[in-house]
């Protein structure tokens, strides 16, 4: 067993560098903490990063960045420039319809689509439910806008905006988790970033590294060791030599359920472990890249309703600068599969994308070329648990947080909720020690 420089000693060990884990190191070497960041993929930024395939800057994951939320907040705190691009031209497909809604629109789309009487009930029921108490988690969002309408135009327009969002359907949505995060994420605006995602992540890294703090990459953490309830180090292995490191703060951003298996599920009581595990819910989602010389329309984002799966088309190459070969657009589509919560056949699901692409852009075999096909899900999944069956950033060991997007509170998601769980962790972490 080999120590990873010993006379180095770290205030806090972050064990992945997702949303989470980047944000958290940022924000702790801020407030002067020393901190070791180990990653076991080659590079940052886990399920929020780019790859460059032929000089197209591909999502690994996520590339829309809630603007002026979390993510932007810890920016502007640490000085850091967030590098964020807001969408310009935001648009809504609808059965072959395109909506504007750069300024907004979801009243204006449900007026248009439905009759004055149905509209104006929907459109009630919609604003005394983000405004008052809202509706609970025992009823999904579908069924309680069944309550109001069964109008397929309007139900496609919430799909399209709760799967692209929240990556589940809106069956499998609970309602009151819905209107949390309008309260919190309105007015909503997205963004992508100049260079890829990966070029925020480098930034970072290079503010923690100023900051005498250290970031392992291809550095697999293998068990988290804990004495007398409490944090003692962590062992990885990396360049095929196992290391530790000791800390008395170990910041997981693993997810809940791996956080245990790393510490072992001896060290937590039954019940806590029973709870993680019914909370952990991991959704799928199918994720394509495709280019083209076209500019195939005139938005660089879409949300797509009344489709089979398909719910976004993102146009990352007509906002930000440096995502594409010369001459050339990149577009990016995201799908929910019809169950999100257990996909049976991978091949089926993606055939009902294909079928979609074909519909919304014709003759799209001739036009388009696909870069990648992925289906995220598991231990890889589009988000760590659905809305609103979040773990929170404690734990029951004295020294152990979570970060990340199950780790977060009611009414945050995604990238913005990862960034959330890790500003409550840095806050814990500086007001008690
Ligand atoms: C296809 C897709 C599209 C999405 N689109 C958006 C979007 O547009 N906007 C948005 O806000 N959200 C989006 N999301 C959700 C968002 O990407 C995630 O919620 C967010 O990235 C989760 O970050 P996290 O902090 O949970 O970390 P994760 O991304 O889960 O990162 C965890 C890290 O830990 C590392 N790790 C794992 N095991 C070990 C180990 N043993 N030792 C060391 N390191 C380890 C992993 O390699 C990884 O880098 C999307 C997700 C997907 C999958």
């Amino acid at each position: 067993m080999v120590r990873l420089n010993p006379k180095k000693l770290f205030d806090a060990v972050i064990v992945g560098a997702g949303v989470g884990g980047m944000c958290a190191a940022t924000l702790l070497a801020h407030r002067g903490r020393k901190v070791a960041l180990l990653e076991k993929r080659p590079s940052l930024g886990g399920r929020f990063s780019t790859i460059n395939r032929n000089g197209y800057q591909c999502a690994v994951g996520g590339l829309a960045v809630p603007v002026g939320h979390n993510l932007e907040q810890i920016c502007e705190a640490t000085g850091i420039p967030s590098g964020v691009k807001p969408s310009t031209s935001v648009a809504v497909w609808l059965d072959g319809q395109y909506f504007d809604i750069s300024r907004g629109g979801t009243r204006r789309i449900i007026k248009e689509v439905a009759e004055p009487d149905e509209a104006q009930r929907v459109i009630k029921a919609l604003s005394e439910a983000t405004t008052g108490e809202g509706p609970g988690n025992d009823i999904s969002f579908k069924d309680w806008l069944n309550q109001y309408t069964h109008n397929p135009r309007i139900h496609g327009l919430f799909q399209a905006t709760i799967s692209s969002l929240l990556t589940v359907n809106s069956h499998e949505l609970p309602a009151g988790e819905y209107f949390r995060l309008i309260r919190v994420i309105t007015p909503l605006t997205f963004g992508f970033i100049e260079g890829g995602t990966i070029s925020l992540w480098q930034r970072m890294a290079d503010f923690i590294h100023a900051r005498g703090g250290e970031i392992i990459t291809t550095a697999t953490v293998g068990e988290i060791s804990t004495e007398d309830g409490e944090i003692r180090d962590v062992q990885f292995r990396h360049n095929r030599e196992d290391h530790e490191i000791s800390t008395p703060i170990v910041i997981s951003n693993l997810g809940p359920s791996a956080t245990i298996e790393k510490v072992g599920c001896d060290y937590f009581s039954p019940e806590y472990v029973e709870e993680i595990d019914r909370r952990m819910r991991p959704t799928a989602l199918l994720w394509i890249h495709f280019a083209s010389e076209e500019r195939l329309f005139d938005y660089s984002a879409v949300s797509l309703g009344c489709t089979r799966r398909v719910n976004m088309i993102d146009a990352p190459s007509f906002e930000a600068e440096g995502v594409v070969p010369e001459g050339m657009h990149l577009y990016t589509v995201g799908a929910a599969p019809l169950n999100a919560l257990q996909v049976d056949d991978v091949k089926v699901e993606f055939a009902a994308v294909m079928q979609d692409l074909e519909r919304v852009i014709p003759d799209f075999d001739k036009r388009c070329t696909i870069l990648s096909k992925t289906c995220y899900r598991g231990k890889w999944p589009g988000f760590r648990t659905v809305p609103g069956s979040h773990a929170g950033h404690k734990t029951p060991i004295s020294g152990l947080y979570n970060v990340g997007d199950a780790a977060c509170p009611s009414g945050y998601a995604g990238s913005m909720g990862a960034a959330k769980s890790a500003q409550l962790v840095c806050d814990d972490i500086v007001l008690q020690r």
